[in-house]
């Protein structure tokens, strides 16, 4: 019998460009899931990105919650991949177990939000998304677009908008949508604080503190007058509109597959004083990429 062929992949042919449909580009979607949201999952079928250009990555934990959430996952990929219309089907589809311990054993809000939790959780965290980007990332990946297990809401082109920008590194602005009791009417709020631009007040805490340790944002126990995009937002203003960041969340964010080649990850340990996906904006701009947000293009987190 004869050997398997070899597969030739020139690396400069694989663009990742303004118009990554016209050049037929592949995106990896990548998507950490402790509960597995039937919104979230009806929000990846909207997406109007050709579906056929489009790898779909899970990582879920080893818990009670996590088998629970791969049985609902694998239902609904059994539904629109064998059942579903063709334009709905997705390229393919890699469901990974974590094989460490989950980052925590209760995922409530307010338990999961604790400073005290924060450094274990965050490095379980950036474990979990290397391990998902080293196992999924292929020689054919254009971009990767990280989206979190409970972004129910975007805009059904989100990955054409974000592209758009040509950026190595863009974050768009997630909020939460909620009712207010008070006035009575359907609000929305800022809900991710790892978007940000550095302060000197935060640079002095980090310049004070040990090579382990770890600055945190949304912590009134640790003020950094960082300049957060989530309260750079402007009603009615120009969705297209940018802003340099040094930090960024994972919540939703796209990334040029060769930041990725170039080694950029999320570091689990303390780098430059930031951890996971704010140490991954570190070390992006360190190998020479420039984060980017865009304060007024929203994407909607779970209300819980
Ligand atoms: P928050 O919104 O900042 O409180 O963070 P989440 O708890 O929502 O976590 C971010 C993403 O990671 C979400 O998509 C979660 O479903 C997922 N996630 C949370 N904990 C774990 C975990 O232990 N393992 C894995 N694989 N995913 C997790
Ligand atoms: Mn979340």
């Amino acid at each position: 019998s004869r050997p398997p062929p070899v597969i030739r992949y020139n690396m400069n042919n694989i663009t990742a460009t303004a118009d990554p449909e016209g050049n037929r580009e592949n995106i990896l979607l990548l998507t950490p899931m402790a509960r597995f949201y039937p919104e979230y999952w009806a929000n990846l079928l909207r997406l109007t990105y050709p579906h056929e250009l489009i790898t779909l990555g899970f990582i879920l934990p080893k818990t009670k919650e996590g088998n629970e959430a791969t049985a609902a996952l694998q239902k609904q990929i059994a539904k629109t991949q064998r059942h579903g219309p063709a334009r709905d089907r997705f390229r393919s589809i890699v469901i990974l177990r974590q094989d460490d311990e989950p980052a925590l054993a209760s995922q409530d809000e307010g338990e999961r939000h604790k400073l005290a939790n924060q450094k274990a959780r965050r490095a379980v965290m950036a474990r979990a998304r290397n391990a998902l980007l080293f196992t999924t990332l292929g020689p054919d990946a254009s971009w990767v677009l990280w989206l979190d297990a409970d972004i129910v809401e975007t805009p059904p082109s989100l990955i054409q908008d974000l592209a758009g920008h040509d950026r190595a590194v863009l974050a768009p602005n997630c909020f939460q949508r909620y009712y207010d009791e008070e006035t009575r009417r359907a609000e929305e709020r800022p809900y991710d604080f790892n978007n940000w631009q550095d302060s000197e007040v935060a640079q002095k805490l980090a310049g004070a503190m040990g090579r382990d340790d770890i600055l945190l944002e949304g912590y009134r126990e640790m003020p950094t007058y960082r300049a957060l995009m989530a309260y750079m937002a402007q009603e009615g203003k120009d969705e297209k509109f940018e802003v340099p960041l040094d930090g960024v969340g994972g919540t939703a964010l796209l990334v040029k597959a060769d930041v990725h080649r170039d080694g950029a990850m999320f570091p689990p340990f303390a780098f430059y004083n930031l951890i996971e996906t704010e140490g991954f904006a570190k070390m992006a701009k360190r190998l020479g990429w420039q984060p980017y947000g865009l304060p007024n293009y929203k994407v909607y987190h779970y209300n819980e």
